[in-house]
């Protein structure tokens, strides 16, 4: 990104204090642990401030949906970059009294004025640039969805109000919280994208300060996320997708608030307050399939999370995975993945608009079918093609030649797992796109907008499950998964990283399930991700472990990372598993964005 010079006049607006920074040593984070076990109820999370809250909700009674809307509002607060308000996600929940799995799809929605060629600049007639013009811009804003899935999980299996689980994380926002690394490398990245906006520069840059980046270890205060969240508390959801809030928020995306001190293009959006109105979470019924005894559940279309692991792990059922040397084992979950990856791209898109062939997808008979495909001695030429989801191909049908997807989705999100004394388990994957989302404020309102819509294919073609259509959910990777097993939750994980969530939940439960990984050790391992690309992008650590173990199979491996993420990480999990006796195993990363936080409300 092109950064302008020093010399340009701050221009200081009237809400220019909103969010306002103490300089003074402020009192240090929570304590953080990777991994807690114990019992009655967990968390684990990417922050320690949103696990305290999700950990202090178990202990005052409150259920695993309750913990993790306190939490996931708390993310907003303390991974604004990452998830809040203004984006969407995904909620799984299994209900320990039915002993049931439930789904909620808080996708983010295409405004209804939406066109096909809204990705095509009407200047040049040809396609935006992906960056920086599509991804800093009200075009690729999507009616946001998590609020809705905050108050829809509350109302159907909650025991607190909305205002009750809002309380904590409106503290946190009033009070403030400390700046990590990872919080104030997020800031640099987007330090452009958020001059461009008036309320994003007044609420995420330090108006006096230094290049505007708050500093590790200060304080840092969104006071207008604060009020937000009360009038939310006050007034109900309602207020966002039907008061002013609604109108605000869709004059951001047709308006955006520009400062005039960047020269990024800022395409506008056609979002009007009835596409708000309009906008409603979704009930669904989660995807189901089995993996070596377990019942694995998880996300639907519009979420392409649930069909591509499902589809994975059934062409991987077909070989012993555990009886092979582990290079071996890893070449089958690399070409699994690239196999499924094409059959999503095929088929995958919002169930609303496109018809998913589902039972084939999470069928063992047709991941037995796209197993003959599978050659454990050697990597097939990537792209492989999809298969033939309509049933009755036979058992090993002609391969053809696959056509390339170009894969824009950007790598960052965050997840969380809960569990509570009951037994209910939550796993819920929210996110505003990449990190930094639209780079949108809405003014004076303290949180960001998603650039969802990016994850609507950038070249339209009418055969496309995943085109733009006007009230589109588009794709998403998220993968929110719940493992049960003999009619008990044993295992819960998600995590963030664009199209690499797929990959990295696959990663982990063939690490545990079938490489013997404890589910710590399981988190920690290195990651690569095989999207049905002729590379297979890995973490340096990956690279050096594996490189020379996998070269014979034909795989070459690339080093992960995009122009926005400094670092060469992929996905930042969060797990628990449930043990005999109930005995919890909580598990975030020990490294990965600066190292996650679990908590459990009686330790071991
Ligand atoms: N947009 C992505 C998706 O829905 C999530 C964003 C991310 O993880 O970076 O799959």
């Amino acid at each position: 990104m092109k950064v302008l010079g020093a010399s340009i006049a701050l221009l200081v607006t009237a809400g220019a204090l909103a969010a306002v920074q103490s300089p003074a040593a402020a009192e240090p984070q929570p304590p953080k642990a990777p991994t807690r076990t114990g019992t009655g109820g967990g968390i684990a999370t990417v922050d320690p401030y949103a696990s305290q809250v999700g950990q202090s909700v178990l202990k005052q009674g409150g259920n695993a949906v309750d913990a993790a809307v306190a939490a996931a509002a708390a993310l907003g607060v303390t991974e604004p970059f990452s998830a809040g308000i203004g984006g969407g996600g995904y909620f799984v929940f299994y209900n320990a009294k039915t002993k049931r799995v439930h789904t909620i799809d808080g996708r983010e929605t295409a405004p209804a004025r939406m066109r096909a060629n809204a990705f095509v600049d009407p200047a040049t007639g040809k396609p935006y640039p992906f960056t920086p013009d599509l991804v800093t811009s009200g075009v690729s804003v999507g009616v946001p969805g998590t609020p809705a899935t905050w108050d829809k999980a509350l109302r159907q299996w909650g025991t607190w109000s909305l205002p009750r689980a809002l309380r904590p994380a409106t503290k946190l926002a009033r009070n403030g919280f400390v700046v990590d690394k990872t919080f104030r490398q997020q800031t640099i990245d987007n330090r452009e994208r958020f001059k461009t906006f008036t309320s994003t520069r007044n609420t995420f840059l330090r108006i006096n300060g230094r290049n505007g980046v708050p500093r590790i270890g200060e304080r840092f205060r969104n006071p207008n996320l604060a009020r937000t969240y009360e009038l939310l508390a006050r007034k109900g959801v309602r207020e966002l997708y039907r008061g002013d809030l609604a109108r605000e928020i869709a004059r951001a995306t047709r308006f955006p608030p520009r400062s005039g001190l960047t020269d990024l293009p800022v395409p506008v959006g056609r979002m009007m307050r009835t596409d708000l109105e309009k906008y409603r979470a979704l009930n669904r019924p989660p995807t189901h399939s089995t993996y070596r005894g377990h019942d694995v559940y998880g996300m639907r279309p519009s979420s392409s999370g649930g069909t591509t692991v499902a589809e994975a792990l059934n062409i991987l059922e077909q070989f012993d995975l555990g009886e092979m040397p582990q290079a071996a084992a890893l070449h089958h979950y690399l070409e699994a993945s690239a196999l499924a990856f094409a059959d999503r791209g095929r088929y995958v898109g919002d169930p609303a608009f496109t018809s998913v062939p589902l039972t084939a997808l999470l069928s063992d008979a047709y991941g037995a079918e796209r197993a003959c495909a599978l050659d454990p001695e050697q990597a097939a030429t990537k792209p492989v093609a999809a298969g033939d989801a309509t049933p009755g191909d036979g058992p090993c049908p002609e391969q053809a030649a696959g056509r390339a997807a170009p894969d824009t989705e950007n790598v960052e999100t965050t997840n969380l797992t809960v569990t509570d004394k009951w037994g209910n388990v939550v796993e819920y994957t929210l996110t505003i796109e990449q990190t930094g989302g639209s780079g949108i404020v809405v003014p004076g309102r303290g949180f960001l907008l998603n650039n969802e819509l990016t994850d609507f294919s950038t070249v339209y073609d009418p055969a496309d499950p995943n085109r733009i259509q006007p009230g589109k959910r588009p794709r998403s990777s998220m993968s929110p998964t719940i493992v049960v097993k003999d009619g008990r939750p044993v295992l819960a994980l998600g995590s963030p990283g664009g199209s690499t969530i797929i990959t990295t939940v696959l990663q982990t439960l063939v690490n545990r399930l079938d490489l013997g990984m404890t589910l710590p050790q399981a988190l920690a391992a290195p990651r690569a991700s095989q999207r049905n690309t002729a590379d297979v992008t890995a973490e340096p650590a990956f690279i050096e472990a594996w490189q020379g173990a996998l070269a014979p199979f034909g795989h070459s491996l690339v080093p992960a990372g995009d122009a926005f993420t400094s670092a060469a990480e992929i996905g930042a999990a969060t797990a628990i598993e449930i043990g005999p006796g109930g005995v919890l195993t909580v598990v975030a990363e020990p490294t990965r964005r600066g190292g996650g936080s679990a908590r459990v409300v009686k330790p071991n």
